[in-house]
C-alpha cells in the first residue's frame, strides 16, 4: 500500500462544480420521483455520490422512442445538406463548452483533465466529420446487361437509433452515433451508463440547443438516463431499428439475440484484449512511451487499452527493466492534481477484479513484476486508486485470455513473429493490436491477412488513441461493428437498389425468355 498527497475536494465542493458547469451549458437534473427509478450519479475521485437522478421507467422508454419515431418521419425528408447544419452547430456548441464537459467527464469517469479534454475534442471532430458525410452519403451506379436500363443504389434513412453507452467513453461514443446518425437521417434515443448521467444531460442539453436553433425536430435526440433495464426496454422496442450498444461482451451476449430475434440491427462495440508484438528491432525507447500510454492511460480502463505484450525473447529482459522503472515512477492519484497520469478505477468492484486477476495470474505461474498495490489518497477512503501492474507470464492462461477492466498488462515471450501471432490472435476479443519492428517484411506480415486478426492493426504506435477518421471497431467478441469514420455511416442507413427501364423493350435479367 502507498500513498500520494493527492487531496480531492470534499462532497459538497464536487456537488457545486458539477452543478456550476451543468449550469453553464444549460442542462438541468431532473429531482427523483417517489416510485420511478433513478440513478445516483457519483464520483470514482472519491467514490462519493453526488445526488439522485431521476430515471426512466419502461413507460418513458416507450414514450421517447415513439416520439423519436414521429420525428424520423419528419427528420427523413429534411435534406442530408440541412441536417448537417443541426450538426454543424452542435460541434461549436461543444467546443465552446468544452472545459465544462471536460470537467464533467472527470468528475464522472476520473479522466485526468488531457484526456477529458481529448474525450470532448473527439466529439468536436465527428461533427466536422458527419458534417462532411452529410454532402456525401450516396450511392453507386452500376452498368446495367439490359439496354436501356439504369442500375443504381440510393441510402435512405433507417429509423430510430438507440444507442446504449459504456462509462470509460461517457460522451465520445455516443457522440460517433449521434453526429453521424443525424445526418442520415434517424433520430437517436440514448441510454448512458447509469454511472456518467451528468456528461450525458450536459450533452444532450447542448444537442437541444443546437436542434432548436437550427429548426430540427425536438424529438430528434431523447436521453433515457437508467441501468440494464432502461437498456433492456430500448433494446426490446421494435420500433429502434438499430441498437448502437457499446459494453462489456457479456453485456453484447445478451442485447444480440433479443435484436436479431425481432430482426432488428445491431451495431456492438464490445471488450477488447489488445496487444503489441515486440520484435528485436523495435526502437525500445518508442515502445516504452507507447507502452504506457496505451497501458496505463485512463487507468487501464479504455475498451483499447493494452493489455497483452508478446515480446522476442532477445528483447524481453531488456524491456522489462525500461518498463519496470517507468512503471514504478507513474504518478497515480487525484487526476485533477497537476502531474497525475493515472486516475481511479470507476468502482470497488473494478478493483477487486484486478486484484482477483493478480492471485490468478500468479497461481498460473505468473510474476508480479510491479504495481498491483492498492493507493490511498487522502480524503477519499472510499475511491479505488491502484498502482498500474506489469506481471511476466510464461504463457497464455485463462486470466490473460479474459479482459479485466484494470490496469494489468501481461508480458509473454515468444520466439519468432509465427508465434507471436498465434499468441496474439489465442484470444476470443480482437479489438486493437500493434507490432513494434523496423523490418518492413515483419510489420507487413501482421498487417497481411495471416497476420493480426483485430480490426484495428497498428505498426510501431500502441493499440490505443485511434483517430475518428477511421472507422474504428473489432472482430470476434468484440462484436464485429464498426463506427465512426470510413464508411461506417453504411449501418445508419439502408441501401434499395433501382432499375429504371427507360426503353420502350421489356428485356428480362439473365437473358429469360417469358411467353
Ligand atoms: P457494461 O457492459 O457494464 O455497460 C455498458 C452499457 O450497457 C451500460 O449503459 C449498461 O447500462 C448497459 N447494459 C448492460 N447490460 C445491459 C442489458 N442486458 N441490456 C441493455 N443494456 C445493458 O460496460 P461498462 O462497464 O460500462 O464499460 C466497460 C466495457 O465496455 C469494457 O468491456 C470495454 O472494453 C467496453 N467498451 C468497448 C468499446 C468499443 O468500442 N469496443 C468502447 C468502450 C467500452
Amino acid at each position: 500500500m502507498t500513498s500520494t498527497p493527492s487531496a480531492p475536494t470534499d462532497t459538497a465542493a464536487l456537488r457545486a462544480e458539477a452543478m456550476a458547469a451543468l449550469d453553464r451549458v444549460g442542462a438541468a437534473v431532473p429531482a427523483p420521483v417517489a416510485g420511478h427509478p433513478s440513478v445516483t450519479a457519483r464520483t470514482p475521485l472519491t467514490g462519493a455520490d453526488l445526488f439522485p437522478v431521476a430515471a426512466a421507467s419502461r413507460d418513458d422508454v416507450a414514450e421517447a422512442v415513439g416520439a423519436a419515431h414521429a420525428a424520423f418521419r419528419v427528420w427523413r425528408s429534411v435534406p442530408a445538406p440541412v441536417r448537417g447544419r443541426t450538426v454543424k452547430r452542435f460541434g461549436q456548441l461543444l467546443e465552446e463548452h468544452a472545459t465544462d464537459l471536460a470537467a464533467l467527464v472527470t468528475l464522472e469517469a476520473g479522466k485526468i483533465p488531457a484526456e477529458a479534454l481529448g474525450e470532448v475534442q473527439e466529439m468536436v471532430d465527428i461533427c466536422d466529420l458527419a458534417v462532411g458525410l452529410s454532402r456525401q452519403v450516396g450511392g453507386r451506379t452500376m452498368p446495367s446487361e439490359r439496354a436501356g436500363h439504369r442500375l443504381t443504389e440510393q441510402w435512405h434513412p433507417l429509423g430510430v437509433v438507440g444507442v446504449i453507452s459504456a462509462f470509460n467513453f461517457p460522451v465520445a461514443v455516443w457522440s460517433w452515433n449521434t453526429a453521424v446518425a443525424l445526418v442520415c437521417g434517424d433520430p437517436v434515443v440514448w441510454k448512458p451508463s447509469e454511472l456518467t448521467p451528468l456528461t450525458a444531460l450536459a450533452c444532450t442539453a447542448l444537442l437541444d440547443r443546437a436542434a432548436a436553433e437550427t429548426g430540427a425536430p425536438a424529438d430528434v435526440h431523447r436521453l433515457v438516463l437508467g441501468g440494464r433495464e432502461t437498456g433492456d426496454a430500448l433494446v426490446r422496442d421494435d420500433r429502434v431499428a438499430l441498437v448502437s450498444a457499446t459494453g462489456s461482451e457479456r453485456m453484447g451476449t445478451a442485447v444480440a439475440p433479443v435484436v436479431a430475434a425481432r430482426h432488428g440491427r445491431t451495431l456492438l462495440e464490445l471488450g477488447g484484449n489488445n496487444a503489441a508484438v515486440v520484435m528485436p528491432s523495435a526502437d525500445l525507447d518508442l515502445v516504452v512511451r507507447a507502452v504506457v500510454f496505451a497501458a496505463v492511460g485512463t487507468a487501464g480502463q479504455r475498451c483499447t487499452t493494452m493489455r497483452r505484450l508478446v515480446v522476442h525473447e532477445d528483447v524481453v529482459e531488456p524491456l522489462l527493466e525500461r518498463l519496470r522503472t517507468a512503471y514504478a515512477g507513474l504518478p497515480v492519484g487525484d487526476p485533477r492534481e497537476p502531474g497525475t497520469l493515472v486516475g481511479p478505477l470507476v468502482s470497488a468492484a473494478a478493483r477487486d477484479a484486478m486484484v482477483a486477476a493478480l492471485e490468478a495470474a500468479v497461481a498460473d505461474g505468473g510474476e508480479v513484476v510491479v504495481g498491483g498495490e492498492r493507493v490511498d489518497v487522502a480524503g477519499a477512503p472510499a475511491a479505488a486508486y491502484v498502482r498500474p501492474a506489469l506481471v511476466r507470464m510464461p504463457h497464455q492462461t485463462a486470466v490473460v485470455r479474459r479482459e479485466t477492466f484494470a490496469p494489468v498488462l501481461y508480458v509473454l515471450p515468444c520466439r519468432s513473429l509465427d508465434e507471436a501471432v498465434d499468441i496474439h490472435n489465442d484470444v476470443p476479443q480482437g479489438l486493437s493490436s500493434s507490432i513494434f519492428t523496423r523490418d518492413a517484411r515483419e510489420a507487413e506480415r501482421f498487417l497481411s491477412e495471416a497476420g493480426s486478426d483485430c480490426g484495428i492493426v497498428n505498426v510501431n504506435i500502441g493499440t490505443s488513441g485511434a483517430e475518428i477518421g477511421g472507422a474504428f471497431g473489432g472482430e470476434k467478441t468484440t462484436g464485429g461493428g464498426r463506427e465512426s469514420g470510413s464508411d461506417s455511416w453504411r449501418a445508419y442507413m439502408r441501401r434499395a437498389t433501382n432499375t429504371v427501364n427507360y426503353s420502350d423493350e421489356l428485356p428480362l435479367a439473365q437473358g429469360v425468355s417469358f411467353g
